[in-house]
């Protein structure tokens, strides 16, 4: 069955502004697809409308075999957002663990759980450190470890490397890999304004015309990095 699937989906703004006219998309468990297109073609709102966060104005969005809201609040869902925010006066370990807390996970297995993610996105030494100790890279790195704590089904990233500089977009490109590879059957949906990002990190890429807002094709591409 899908993870996800859009089926007909239009979305016009309160103000008139039709920002997706007719997607139809389906992704399939364990994918790596990368979004591509002109800025201002849809590519938040679609994710936007996947984890819940919208309401597609036609046309039917379902994760999971689910309404996107329930999906996003059994915890499959995670979102990393283009700018990562933190809670500034809490540690990194306490940021990472926030949604095992809101789940009202205890103490000791937030913790646990925090530093393993934290491995995983290679931050460990920096449990204790806040927020404004670190670099931009680094902070992205805490916001994708915030996703992965409470072990999502899909996982969806909103241009998670634009921000950042070549060396730190490369070591966080290969981490990006290496998770997806680890984790049994994880799908990750990623918006990117970058062709190789596109071309070497995603099993698939959607490619979105500028109008009327839909997805244009959706093109196969070998997968570069096979699962072992
Ligand atoms: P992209 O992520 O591809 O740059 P967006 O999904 O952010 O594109 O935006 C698609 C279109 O919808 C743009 O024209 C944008 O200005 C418009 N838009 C996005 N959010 C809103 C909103 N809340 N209200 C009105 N228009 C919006
Ligand atoms: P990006 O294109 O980098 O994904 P955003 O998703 O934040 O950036 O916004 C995309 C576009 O949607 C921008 O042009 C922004 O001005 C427009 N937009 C966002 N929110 C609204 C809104 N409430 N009303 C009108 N336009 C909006």
């Amino acid at each position: 069955a899908a993870v996800v699937a859009l089926d007909g989906v239009g979305k016009t703004f309160a103000n008139g502004t039709a920002a997706l006219a007719d997607v139809q998309l389906e992704v399939a468990p364990g994918e790596l697809v990368s979004f591509v297109g002109p800025s201002g073609c849809g590519k938040s709102t679609v994710f936007r409308l996947i984890a819940g966060l919208a309401d597609p104005t036609r046309g039917t969005v379902s994760v999971m075999g689910t309404s996107p809201q329930r999906a996003r609040r059994d915890g499959s869902v995670a979102y990393v957002f283009q700018d990562p925010t933190l809670l500034p006066w809490a540690s990194v370990r306490d940021n990472v663990a926030l949604p095992l807390r809101l789940r009202g996970d205890g103490r000791r297995e937030r913790a646990a759980a925090a530093d393993r993610a934290l491995e995983l996105v290679g931050l460990d030494g920096h449990e204790r450190d806040l927020p404004r100790q670190l670099s931009g890279g680094m902070r992205m790195r805490v916001s994708i470890a915030r996703a992965l704590v409470s072990r999502p089904r899909l996982l969806l990233m909103d241009e998670p490397f634009g921000a950042l500089d070549e060396i730190t977009r490369q070591a966080l490109q290969g981490e990006l890999l290496r998770i997806w590879r680890q984790a049994d059957d994880m799908t990750v949906l990623f918006v990117t304004h970058n062709v190789f990002e596109a071309v070497y990190l995603s099993t698939r890429i959607a490619v979105m015309a500028p109008r009327p807002g839909r997805i244009a094709a959706a093109l196969t591409v070998a997968e570069p990095y096979p699962r072992e």
